[in-house]
């Protein structure tokens, strides 16, 4: 691992728990990059399924990875997710792509590609950083790990609210079928399975509103870092 004296905060935790939202505010808060490592992995389904590759296809996929330039970039102070030139910002978050991400972030090839990159950006600025695998394989040596979650009701229920107000036609079922399924997945693939570090501090905010949350690991961080 590359070392580093950055400041790195690590969210990880589960489907849909809130931890872009959480990331995006502190990331503001105190002018850190927020990396989304889920939309990095959307960002590889989608092309998969744009190019129709099989996931068993080895070559097929070494080749996408290599010819494919993820980034990020802000717009009007909001975060948008580039593939080569291409604002795929709202395109990755579809049903469909959300449907897939999960297999295809089981692949041991993509995750080894997208640690890497996710490495580098711990070595170029301070960093709030969310997935599932942060705080114990991309930075194990984090300055501070949080482990957040809610209840899986609470969860289908705000993601649902999110999908109806971008106005993509979902039933709450599906919307909580995806996010059981994704969880499953993450949790039990036998590269990186989401698990939470040993030393992450767990928040549950079923009970919380954002600014709460917010400063909760607002207080976290600046203990952690001596802010
Ligand atoms: O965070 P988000 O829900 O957008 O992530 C989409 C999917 O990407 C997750 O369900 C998971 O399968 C995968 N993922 C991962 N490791 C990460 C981030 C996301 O496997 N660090």
């Amino acid at each position: 691992m590359t070392e580093t004296t950055k400041i790195i905060v690590a969210i990880d935790g589960h489907s849909s728990c809130g931890k872009s939202t959480l990331a995006k505010q502190l990331a503001d808060n105190y002018d850190f990059l927020y990396v989304d490592t889920g939309a990095m992995y959307r960002c590889i389904t989608l092309l998969i399924q744009e190019n129709n590759i099989s996931l068993d296809d080895s070559e097929e996929i070494d080749q996408l990875l290599f010819n494919n330039k993820i980034y990020f970039k802000k717009v009007d102070k909001r975060q948008h997710t580039y593939i080569n030139g291409r604002d795929v910002t709202d395109l990755i978050r579809s049903p469909k792509v959300s449907d897939w991400v999960s297999e295809v972030a089981a692949v041991s090839s993509i995750r080894k590609k997208m640690v890497e990159q996710q490495r580098i950006y711990g070595t170029e600025d301070n960093i709030i950083m969310d997935g599932r695998d942060i705080g114990t394989v991309v930075f194990p040596n984090a300055g501070l790990k949080i482990f957040l979650t809610a209840s899986p009701e609470i969860r289908a229920q705000r993601r649902y609210k999110e999908l109806l107000e971008k106005n993509i036609q979902i039933s709450l079922e599906d919307v909580a079928k995806n996010l059981s399924k994704r969880d499953h997945i993450d949790s039990t693939r036998e590269d990186s399975p989401l698990k939470k570090a040993d030393d992450a501090v767990v928040v549950d905010n079923s009970t919380l509103t954002q600014e709460e949350q917010f400063e909760m690991v607002k207080g976290l961080i600046n203990d952690a870092f001596g802010i």
